[in-house]
């Protein structure tokens, strides 16, 4: 029996997502890595219950989360069972369709078809009647916009999901996909891109619009798989995810530039008496458009780690104007 810590609120901080009535903390868990089959199901729970007595609310997930795909749903509904039944209404948990899933033509990209048969499947996996918040992963160039909202809009009507969410929508296709949701009355609460010191495209126009449409931001990869901890400096340590299952991390990644813009962000770190993991989670947070950082971990410590940014003094405009000098 799982008795979460009394005091997990007052360890975390929330923001308000967009201009909806819900509100985030600033680090939320994702489940992509870690909650597959290559990660013993111990490991799992200690995952989820020390995120949870750090007062993480937040659980992302996709039907695609493993290995294999599905997993990371299956084993987090037997959990569901095992710790989180008794605590549903404490946490705000979300999963995601739009990648490939099942064999043959309705088991990927943005059809109706392919998203209300995937959210039934997602919540047989995760053992309950509805997700909070259910995302479209990612655009789809050959499916119109109003079939993929369309879809989404029915979702929420049918209490499958309470809220809606895109994830990877350039800032064109997001302004076509809001048009589309204000038309139908359902409110998009949050967009989910990848951002970190190491990637900035959001940079380039999506917050502008997510900032202009009030809609929430919950980014994802604010370590860059690890590289922003500095763990690969002195080489690839075994205990690492570019050792473990490197899929989605290769050591091509540490490119020449990279490893230079890394040491560099180090000495800023290394300046403010602090760990460069901790200097890039605070970065992607410094302005307010971003709702959370969803964080991973292979261990429960990172976790407990990760949480030390809400002590931490704020980046001031000269450090910030530093990191900016480091990439560009
Ligand atoms: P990160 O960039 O945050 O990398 C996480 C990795 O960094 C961990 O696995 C761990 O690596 C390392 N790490 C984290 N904290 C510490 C610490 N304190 N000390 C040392 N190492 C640390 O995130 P991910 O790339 O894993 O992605 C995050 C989440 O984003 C996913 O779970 C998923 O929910 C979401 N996502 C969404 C996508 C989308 O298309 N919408 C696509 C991809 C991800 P190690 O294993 O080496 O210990």
């Amino acid at each position: 029996m799982f008795t979460p810590a009394e005091n997990r609120y007052e360890q975390m901080t929330y923001r308000r997502c967009g201009n909806s009535g819900v509100k985030l903390p600033v680090l939320s868990l994702g489940l992509w890595h870690n909650f597959g089959n290559i990660t013993p199901y111990a490991t799992q729970q200690a995952l989820l219950r020390t995120a949870f007595d750090c007062g993480i609310t937040h659980f992302d997930l996709a039907n695609n989360y493993g290995p294999p795909y599905g997993e990371a749903e299956r084993n987090f509904g037997r959990l569901m069972d095992e710790d989180w039944r008794p605590h549903r209404d404490e946490l705000f948990l979300s999963t995601k369709a739009g990648y490939d899933m099942w064999p043959g033509p309705y088991g990927n990209w943005g059809s109706r078809k392919y998203l209300i048969s995937s959210i039934d499947q997602s919540l047989k996996r995760m053992r309950v009647d509805y997700v909070d918040l259910f995302y479209h992963h990612r655009p789809d160039p050959d499916t119109p916009v109003e079939e993929t909202v369309g879809a989404l809009d029915q979702i929420v009507r049918s209490g499958k999901a309470l809220y809606v969410g895109l994830s990877n929508y350039g800032p064109e296709q997001t302004e076509a996909a809001l048009r589309e949701f204000r038309r139908l009355g359902t409110p998009c609460l949050i967009h989910q891109p990848r951002y970190s010191m190491l990637d900035r495209h959001i940079e380039n126009g999506l917050t502008s619009v997510l900032r202009k449409e009030r809609v929430g931001c919950i980014v994802f990869q604010p370590l860059a798989g690890g590289m922003l901890t500095g763990k690969y400096l002195e080489g690839i340590p075994s205990d690492s995810r570019m050792a473990r299952d490197n899929r989605f991390l290769k050591p091509s990644s540490l490119t020449d530039d990279t490893v230079n813009k890394v040491r560099a962000l180090k000495e800023i770190a290394d300046a403010r008496g602090q760990k460069l993991h901790h200097l890039a989670l605070q970065w992607v947070l410094r302005d307010e458009v971003i709702t959370s950082a969803l964080i991973v971990a292979s261990r429960p410590e990172q976790i407990t780690d990760n949480v030390q940014i809400l002590s931490a003094p704020p980046l001031t405009d000269e450090e910030i104007r530093r990191i900016n000098e480091v990439l560009s």
